[in-house]
């Protein structure tokens, strides 16, 4: 997917332009923890074209002084970007923040569409002609508040969106990429992985800009491992900050079927392991729960099972992912993952047989009658698999409100039960039958 980032001085409205431009994207899963909050990264959607927005605003670069902070934001956008959204104040007027934010753009050939924000009504438009002189074009006029002119500005962005977006890796290919916090093993891992007797790697593909995926082949089962950049290739500034972390591990996810949820354990569980992963969960791909170093940890009987208990605790929406304990230092166990991961995958991609999924539902409703509401009680007609990745299902009810959340899960562990998808999310909506 293209990637468009926001850059500009503070207070010219960035968050206000992102939010507007991501729209009211309503969470499908409700126990979820705070990844949707403090949002600086999104998918998002014009005209059909489906892509990915950066406010780098909401990067902040810790104790920095603000030029070099103003700075670094448009580079990070320079880097991540294939279309810069350069945005200003056209009741300011142009800044020495806004000409220190030019300098550095100009630099770059990731082409820039110049956004002259709060402009709130059409008598107010000459006000754009000034900004001009920045150099980059015909200052596109909007109003963040009013949400106006975002439409022939996101035209223009996605005039400059790549042609064709490559497809990266054939679908027989299982993509997985592993995520958490910095330290937890994540580098020493895949070189464990590659480092597998029977593993065959393959030339390492340079793909997307500094990314570094690495191409593998066991029984016969072709793996990419994503690159989380940042994770081989450590050194700028940024890069240690950790919303910018968190960014770069979003882009991974989104290029992934897998995701590897790496966990320290030996130092615990933390609450920054949740985010990423809720994320994860969110995006709707298979997860994977690894536990790493799990020969620092002293050990009797008991403790791999405490140590599952308090992952479960802790992921509760991750309840369908396997946890894998290993040690990426002396690879015990390391072998076992690449099958766990297949398997995920395979389950990720499953389609199951109409008159089963419905042989199911129809059970389960026998089981335990459908709810009702103010005397009503919701009817179910039939179900059907809508997608893959995640394996999602529509069910035609007679009106989708009465479908209380806590059936839905009844209906979902009745599904889980029979076609097991061990380590994927899976969906369903309630649709009304007309
Ligand atoms: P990353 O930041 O998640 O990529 O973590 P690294 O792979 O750089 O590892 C961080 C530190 O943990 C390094 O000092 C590793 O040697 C150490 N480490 C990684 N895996 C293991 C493990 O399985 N057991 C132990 N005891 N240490 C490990």
């Amino acid at each position: 997917k293209p990637v468009i980032a926001i850059v500009g001085r503070p207070n010219v409205g960035k968050s206000t332009i992102f939010n507007r431009i991501v729209g009211e994207r309503v969470s499908i899963v409700e126990d979820v923890p705070g990844v949707t909050r403090d949002r600086i990264y999104s998918s998002a959607e014009w005209l059909n074209k489906d892509f990915n927005i950066i406010d780098t605003g909401g990067i902040e670069l810790s104790d920095e002084p603000f030029m070099t902070q103003i700075r670094q934001q448009a580079e990070l956008a320079m880097d991540e970007a294939d279309v810069i959204i350069f945005l200003t104040n056209g009741r300011e007027g142009i800044t020495a923040a806004d000409e220190e934010v030019a300098k550095i753009l100009y630099r770059t050939k990731t082409p820039v569409v110049l956004g002259v924000n709060k402009i709130d009504n059409p008598q107010m438009k000459e006000l754009i002609y000034d900004f001009y002189s920045l150099g980059f074009g015909e200052p596109f006029p909007i109003s963040g508040s009013h949400g106006l002119g975002l439409g022939d500005l996101l035209d223009e962005a996605a005039r400059h969106f790549p042609k064709d977006e490559d497809e990266e890796y054939g679908d027989e290919v299982i993509k997985f990429s592993l995520i958490g916090r910095p330290n937890v093993g994540k580098s020493s891992l895949v070189n464990a992985i590659l480092g597998e007797e029977r593993v065959i790697v393959s030339n390492i593909a340079g793909t997307t800009r500094d990314a570094i995926d690495s191409k593998l082949t066991k029984d016969d089962q072709e793996y990419v491992i994503i690159d989380t950049a940042g994770m081989r290739k450590k050194g700028k500034v940024y890069e240690s900050t950790e919303k910018y972390s968190v960014l770069r591990a979003l882009r991974a996810i989104e290029r992934s079927d897998v995701v590897l949820v790496v966990l320290d354990g030996e130092e615990g569980i933390i609450e920054q392991d949740k985010r990423v992963a809720g994320y994860a969960h969110e995006a709707g791909k298979a997860i994977i729960i690894v536990v790493n170093k799990w020969d620092a940890v002293e050990k009797d009987e008991k403790t791999m099972k405490e140590f599952e208990e308090k992952v479960r605790d802790h992921f509760q929406f991750l309840s369908y992912a396997p946890i894998v304990f290993l040690s990426a230092k002396t690879k015990k166990r390391v072998h076992t993952l690449l099958p766990v991961v297949q398997t995920a995958s395979e389950n990720h991609a499953m389609r199951v047989q109409t008159n089963v999924l419905n042989d199911i539902i129809m059970d389960a409703v026998a089981m335990n009658p459908t709810p009702t509401h103010n005397g009503k009680r919701l009817k179910i007609f039939y179900a059907t698999q809508v997608a893959v990745k995640p394996p999602s299902f529509v069910v035609f009810v007679n009106e989708p409100e009465l479908m209380h959340f806590s059936y839905q899960r009844f209906l979902e562990n009745k599904i889980r039960e029979a076609f097991g998808f061990e380590g994927t999310p899976i969906r369903i909506f309630a649709r009304q039958r007309n």
